[in-house]
């Protein structure tokens, strides 16, 4: 029987299961890629995003393994295989995505049972399939990150389809080679490469610069699109700092990174869990706040005129770059949500677009714990002044990113409205014109939100379904 491997969010060929088990007793089977047109039209996919997935497909193929790439309705592509090879094993990895993805995953499984084709999906990094609360989690997940790595097949001939009815057209190919300059490039080898420098030559450094808009670009390991898409697994990574931990005297910024690929599993399995969190408030207790937008304001955020230069900063740059380090993500959510008091829907299906390690299952449960809906999280309103005078003290940050502050006094760069009349005119520069008013007053705002959610979530409501979210979710029973 021949066997197909479908590739999805594990675009590698080392310590990939479903690659190591489809060459089980010699078999040679077929690797097959579907890029879903009509994903283009979910709200929380970008072209940026495929060129990410092409770039890990070529490296793929590049290293030897014959990968055939699909355009088109998965159904009509299962068909065509059909047709081409009678029956077949389907392998793949478990995906907790959005309910599109489900959905497309859902008709397949109607379609192998209809077709009498067995799918085997195998589990994702740590993340449980069909548990109902997080008893035992953190042992299970030890096991799973702790045992040992599926061999690479790299000894057997993988075989070739016909995809000439599925090719990508050449207006996608257009915008996929065009899309993502300034962002890095997918592959499983690039990923490898990132992480040997990383624990060389950046991790000591991690802890102190996480915060850091610049810093953070060279201390961070910059591992998350490639853990997104597969390129890396996390074993790959745990396993890896586990070897160099033992190096270390001082092993508080190892620690902090590898606890981060714990919460890396903790934030998907909620996901896995409850893919409602894409859509609606985690507890209901906020539903009868933010229900309005307004598109002005939405528009600032979004495009980086805000008045506000750390936000316009961050949002300019994640536009570009297709990242941010965690306190900007946190800082612009906290001002949308809190100081623009927008509802947070459309801008997490905005930056989920936006960032090229969009991970479903960590970005919307993310988000909802910055716009203060779970009930069950610390309520933080970030001050953006406060965080650039402490974070990005000489401005460099935003003065790469909004380059009209460029040639101002530091002083003046973090808080362009304290300029007088005179001072703009020795700058050459006239507030508000040269770079946008201030939208809305922050400290107002500020005192705004934090009143209203405050009462809500001390709200015996609001207890009772903090209560019921945490039975759910929370790892409090550890072993
Ligand atoms: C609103 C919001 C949305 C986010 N959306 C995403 C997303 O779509 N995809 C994504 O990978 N991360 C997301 N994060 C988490 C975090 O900001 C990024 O993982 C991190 O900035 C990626 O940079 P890095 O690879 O250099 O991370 P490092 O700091 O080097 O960490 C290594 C890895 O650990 C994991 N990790 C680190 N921090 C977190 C965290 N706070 N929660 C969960 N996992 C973490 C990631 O897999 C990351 O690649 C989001 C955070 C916020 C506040």
């Amino acid at each position: 029987m021949n066997n197909v491997v479908w590739l999805k969010r594990d675009l590698r060929i080392s310590d990939n299961e479903a690659l190591s088990k489809s060459v089980a007793n010699n078999a040679s089977p077929y690797v097959i890629y579907i890029f879903n047109p009509a994903q283009l039209s979910w709200p929380d996919v970008d072209i940026r995003h495929w060129t990410f997935i092409f770039q890990s497909l070529n490296d793929l193929r590049n290293q030897g393994l014959v990968v055939n790439t699909f355009y088109g309705d998965p159904l009509d592509v299962f068909d065509s295989i059909k047709q081409q090879i009678g029956e077949f094993n389907l392998l793949s990895h478990q995906e907790s995505g959005t309910e599109d993805s489900w959905r497309v995953d859902n008709e397949i499984k109607k379609w192998t049972k209809k077709n009498k084709i067995t799918w085997q999906e195998f589990q994702n990094n740590a993340v449980i399939r069909g548990i109902k609360n997080r008893n035992h989690w953190d042992a299970m997940w030890i096991k799973k990150i702790k045992s040992p790595l599926y061999q690479s097949p790299e000894t057997y001939i993988f075989k070739s389809l016909n995809t000439g009815d599925f090719k990508i057209p050449d207006h996608i190919l257009e915008q996929i080679f065009n899309s993502n300059h300034h962002m890095i490039p997918g592959g499983e080898s690039k990923a490898h490469n990132l992480l040997k420098t990383f624990l060389a030559e950046k991790v000591d450094e991690y802890w102190g610069s996480l915060s850091y808009p610049e810093k953070s670009r060279y201390y961070c390991s910059f591992l998350s699109a490639h853990i997104s898409y597969g390129n890396i697994s996390l074993k790959q990574i745990y396993q890896a700092c586990e070897i160099e931990r033992k190096n270390k005297s001082n092993k508080k910024s190892i620690d902090q990174y590898m606890a981060r690929l714990k919460w890396h599993c903790h934030f998907i399995q909620k996901f896995e869990m409850d893919t409602s969190i894409q859509y609606q408030n985690m507890n209901a207790s906020f539903d009868h706040i933010r229900k309005k937008s307004d598109r002005k304001l939405f528009k600032a955020w979004r495009d980086g005129q805000t008045g506000y230069p750390l936000i316009d900063a961050a949002m300019r740059c994640v536009k570009e770059t297709g990242y941010l380090n965690f306190r900007l993500r946190s800082t612009v959510v906290s001002f949308l949500t809190h100081i623009l008091w927008q509802p947070w829907k459309p801008g997490a299906d905005h930056l989920a677009k936006m960032f090229l390690d969009y991970e479903p299952g960590i970005h919307y449960p993310q988000f909802q714990m910055q716009a203060a809906t779970t009930g069950v999280h610390t309520i933080r309103i970030y001050n953006p002044i406060k965080q650039s005078l402490e974070k990005d003290k000489d401005a460099t940050f935003i003065k790469t990113w909004v380059p009209e502050l460029a040639n101002l006094s530091t002083e003046f760069i973090h808080r362009p409205w304290q300029m007088t009349p005179l001072e703009e005119g020795m700058n050459d520069f006239v507030y508000g014109k040269d770079y946008p008013k201030r939208i809305v007053d922050f400290e107002q705002r500020q005192k705004f939100a934090r009143e209203k959610l405050w009462a809500i979530k001390q709200s015996p409501q609001s207890r009772n379904r903090s209560i019921d979210i945490l039975k759910k979710h929370s790892r409090s029973k550890r072993v």
